[in-house]
């Protein structure tokens, strides 16, 4: 394959071999334009409001940084409004970066969205459901590595979507006098009644939500935190997903004009590794 195709499987960190790209090494600091064929990344671009496919031009910038690293800048535009997007990746080889086809990792990935696009492979299909944002954001946080961070962003979602549902259907939020009912004693409510835990965890939920709450608050690394953001992500995907195809829910929620039910969350709950 063609780097470009790799680096258009971004934010995954893929690892592919390809074609040719430098014929010398390229020093530190030293730049040099390649053509390694269109980065094409899917947006939902904010103007088009919908989703479409950022192209770079033929040319890149990439720069040397090591023996084995190199650093590749790329500008995106949308095809219909022309709208940008930046990227820059980070690309790592095995061997020798000017191999004849090196085997190269994508090692970072950030792009600059300034406010024109939104990730799609996030959660956001046709829709800005409330919690597409959210998600978002514990995904950047992952990715920038922060765990603490990303686990703050889901349990904001379990908590806002559990909370809804007991408002929709009428389950009292507030416990002994007026005060805050417990999170965990108003989930067990909210489940038993509408059944939000996706089965995939039904007996392990409260268990995780438990370790996810433990690792907002407590003395969890960040490590642990890394570690358990895709499992918690999945079970946060899967309470959205349980709530927006509940027959009843769904038709409180589009009386209330929320757009979770047009989320269109991957069924593996899971991104690309
Ligand atoms: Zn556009």
């Amino acid at each position: 394959m063609r780097l470009s195709e790799l680096l258009s499987k971004a934010p995954a960190n893929a690892e592919a071999q390809v074609e040719r790209f430098l014929n010398a090494r390229l020093p530190w600091g030293k730049h040099k334009t390649i053509e390694v064929g269109k980065v094409a990344i899917n947006f939902k671009c904010k103007t088009c409001d919908d989703v479409r496919t950022f192209m770079s031009g033929d040319k890149l910038s990439c720069l040397g940084v090591g023996d084995r690293v190199v650093s590749i800048d790329a500008c995106l535009k949308c095809p219909v409004c022309k709208a940008t997007v930046e990227a820059w990746f980070l690309v790592v080889s095995r061997d020798e970066l000017d191999g004849q086809a090196p085997i190269v990792r994508l090692e970072r990935y950030v792009d600059n969205r300034r406010g024109m696009a939104s990730r799609v492979e996030v959660g956001a299909g046709t829709g800005t459901g409330d919690f597409d944002d959210l998600l978002e954001r514990a995904q950047l946080a992952y990715e920038v590595q922060l765990g603490t961070g990303a686990m703050v962003y889901l349990r904001k979602i379990f908590e806002a979507i559990t909370k809804q549902v007991a408002d929709i259907a009428g389950i009292p939020t507030t416990g002994k006098k007026d005060g805050r009912k417990p999170f965990r004693n108003l989930l067990q409510e909210v489940d038993e009644q509408h059944h939000i835990i996706p089965t995939a965890f039904s007996g392990d939920g409260y268990k995780l939500f438990n370790e996810l709450s433990e690792i907002v608050h407590g003395d969890s690394t960040e490590e642990i935190a890394l570690q358990k953001y895709h499992p918690c992500r999945s079970l946060v995907i899967g309470i959205i997903q349980n709530v927006a195809s509940d027959q009843e829910m769904k038709r409180a929620i589009d009386a209330l004009g929320w757009s979770i039910n047009q989320l269109n969350v991957p069924s593996s709950g899971a991104m690309a590794p």
